[in-house]
């Protein structure tokens, strides 16, 4: 995907903190001192228990939880804080070879994977991805999204681009807020009329078509070389912000 001009929204006054879990102590200081310079505020967590009880009892922007743990591992810690309705991004680092495993925290709720030994640049590469993917977790409550230059408050209900309100309708809105709730997955015409619209039957899959192409108009760079909410030809459309 080509789109490159992504902005992520950061609050100026405060540093994204990213929690890692890590017990390996080189590993602690050569990526604290590299995420650091990255400009990231890194709280370490080097077992399992003490992720659980940070990560619940904190907000971060980010974490970083190696599999291999002392005591709890890192799918365990994972479970636990998914079950406790932390939303925060996880990349998970795995050792060579974890195929299995990485299918199993997949459907546990990981955002990312990197496999061990990883560049430190990968890493930070994948970390910025994560974070523009995924809704701001500054504080509880608050769902802001991020893609281009237009930014969606969902619990508001505010989207602005470039600094600028966009006029949305209701319609436009739920279905923006459908997208982004359903990122990178392709939904069908049938599925939007159904959970956007509400309706049983399909009397006209046109509906989805016009509002879409609404929605292009206004927050595409180019409406007519869509590169957020893209169609896949034959099934649907898929949100790629
Ligand atoms: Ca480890």
């Amino acid at each position: 995907m080509a789109f490159v001009a992504f902005v992520f929204v950061r609050d100026p006054m405060s540093q994204p903190r990213l929690l890692l879990v890590e017990d390996e102590p080189g590993l602690q200081l050569s990526l604290t001192d590299r995420l650091s310079s990255e400009g990231y505020q890194v709280d370490i967590a080097g077992d399992g228990d003490l992720a659980v009880a940070r990560a619940t009892a904190e907000t971060f922007d980010v974490i970083v939880l190696d599999v291999m743990l002392p005591g709890r591992d890192g799918f365990e810690v994972l479970r636990a804080i998914r079950q406790q309705g932390v939303k925060t991004p996880v990349l998970m680092l795995t050792a060579r070879g974890q195929v299995v495993d990485k299918v199993v925290g997949l459907k546990m709720g990981a955002d990312d994977y990197l496999t061990k030994p990883f560049e430190a640049m990968e890493l930070v590469a994948r970390l910025e991805a994560l974070r523009r993917r995924a809704p701001a977790t500054t504080g509880p409550g608050v769902t802001r999204f991020a893609f281009g230059d237009v930014t969606v408050d969902t619990r508001k209900a505010e989207v602005t681009r470039g600094g600028v309100p966009v006029d949305l309708s209701a319609k436009e809105f739920q279905l923006l807020r459908y997208f982004i709730e359903h990122r990178g997955a392709t939904v069908s015409r049938e599925e939007l009329l159904h959970e956007v619209w509400g309706y049983q039957n399909t009397p006209s899959t046109r509906t989805v078509d016009v509002h879409v192409a609404w929605l292009r108009q206004k927050l595409e760079p180019n409406a007519k070389v869509p590169q957020v909410i893209l169609t896949v030809h034959g099934l649907g459309y898929k949100f790629a912000g």
